[in-house]
């Protein structure tokens, strides 16, 4: 069976000194559940001093971003090897500010993803349609490109990695997917996965939901079938709303 993953994507918040209170915060607080997997993932500049409030317990460390290459002249740009150093185990792929932001394209991140890999890093690769998409009917075919193009030459390597599916609609808007929706996109996700790499190593793959997760509606998000934990943004900056969606999963 799959493990549950519950993962706080800090975004660009805590400096270094507010992110060891936060995390000395959530692991004070953490009640450990058998099948359950805890990470947070810091900016850059918290990922030290985060991983010495994380020291000796059982919540995982994670990076937001990666450069693709090893090391060059990449000026601003981290490798997957100086977050290995760190203490990372996942490192964020694909997220969908990134995507926007940076232009990022589905083969930047399968380039990113493989690194990670590589590198023996987790890579927790986004996907998710916009509003536009949704309502002109896409969900599906947009899922199937990213998937495709984010993955490509991954499939005998599916369970080294996990996907968020986000719908970009849902994310810091408020709005969550309906347990439903959630779980047709995700349930469509794992189709796709089974066609690239095997039903066995498909039935193995975590996909995390993200898009507005709370205390108030994890717990419904998590119990679908194929949905294995979530990818939190907002609710993962205060100790109490992450330790709650944490403790329904
Ligand atoms: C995210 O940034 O990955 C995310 C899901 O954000 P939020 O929970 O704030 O919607």
């Amino acid at each position: 069976m799959r493990s549950k993953l519950v993962a706080g994507n800090w975004k660009m918040y805590k400096t270094a000194a507010e992110g060891a209170v936060l995390a000395t915060a959530i692991r004070n607080g953490l009640r450990r559940k058998p099948g359950v997997e805890v990470a947070v993932c810091p900016p850059f500049t918290a990922l030290t001093a985060v991983a010495q409030a994380l020291a000796g317990s059982p919540i995982a460390l994670g990076a937001q971003n990666l450069h693709p290459e090893a090391e060059g002249a990449h000026t601003g740009e981290i490798s997957a090897v100086m977050l290995k150093e760190h203490g990372c185990v996942y490192v964020i792929v694909g997220h969908s500010e990134r995507r926007r932001e940076c232009g990022e394209t589905d083969a930047l991140v399968n380039a990113k993803a493989l690194a990670a890999l590589k590198a023996g890093l987790i890579p927790i690769v986004c996907v998710g349609e916009t509003r536009e998409e949704r309502e002109a009917g896409r969900t599906e075919a947009v899922l199937t490109e990213q998937i495709r193009g984010s993955l490509a030459g991954l499939g005998d390597r599916l369970e080294g990695l996990v996907i968020a599916y986000e719908p970009v609609w849902a994310i810091g808007t408020g709005l969550t997917a309906t347990p439903q929706q959630a779980q047709e996109a995700h349930a469509h996700i794992r189709r796709l996965l089974a066609a690239m790499g095997g039903r066995d190593a498909a039935a193995r793959t975590r996909i995390l939901y993200g898009g507005s997760v709370k205390p108030d509606n994890a717990a419904d998000l998590f119990s679908q079938p194929d949905i294995d934990g979530g990818l939190i943004g907002g609710a993962s900056l205060k100790a109490d709303s992450f330790l709650a969606i944490v403790h329904s999963a």
